[in-house]
């Protein structure tokens, strides 16, 4: 996902989902193509951002490369794959992103995820296993938006 989180809302207006349905950001995990629009959504829908411990330092860019490489990834556009090599060259989000709740192991988030840590990946990394049975939230679903 690209800092202004085009893709994102492109994508759930395409399934007939307004984005001022938006309830609250669920991060899985650091990487940019799943965390980068997250500060713009934030702060656009004014809804709050969920993510581990683990993953803080980067999404807070605590963990910021500076020099050559840090300024390298500036110039590397939010396209497609390349949004991921931007931070794997700043070793950071494109924007700080704060969390609202830092989230442990089995707690519920919004009413109706429960989180289940997956480190592995990344230190931070979380799956949420929604209330309804079978329905998980992984990797590929960063995003959660409300059906009420
Ligand atoms: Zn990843």
């Amino acid at each position: 996902m690209d800092s202004d989180a085009e893709e994102f809302l492109g994508g759930v207006k395409s399934v007939g989902i307004p984005p001022s349905r938006l309830k609250g950001i669920l991060l899985t995990h650091l990487h940019n193509e799943y965390s980068a629009g997250a500060a713009f959504l934030k702060s656009e829908f004014n809804v709050p951002v969920y993510y581990a411990e683990g993953d803080r330092p980067y999404l807070t860019r605590q963990t910021a490369t500076k020099g050559m490489r840090g300024g390298l990834g500036k110039h590397v556009p939010e396209e497609g794959v390349l949004v991921l090599l931007r931070g794997l060259l700043e070793e950071a989000a494109p924007e700080v992103v704060t969390a609202n709740h830092l989230e442990t192991y089995g707690e519920s988030i919004e009413g109706s995820f429960r989180v289940i840590t997956t480190p592995g990946h990344t230190d931070g990394h979380v799956a949420y296993v929604h209330k309804t049975p079978c329905s998980v939230a992984t990797r590929s679903q960063s995003w959660r938006i409300a059906r009420a």
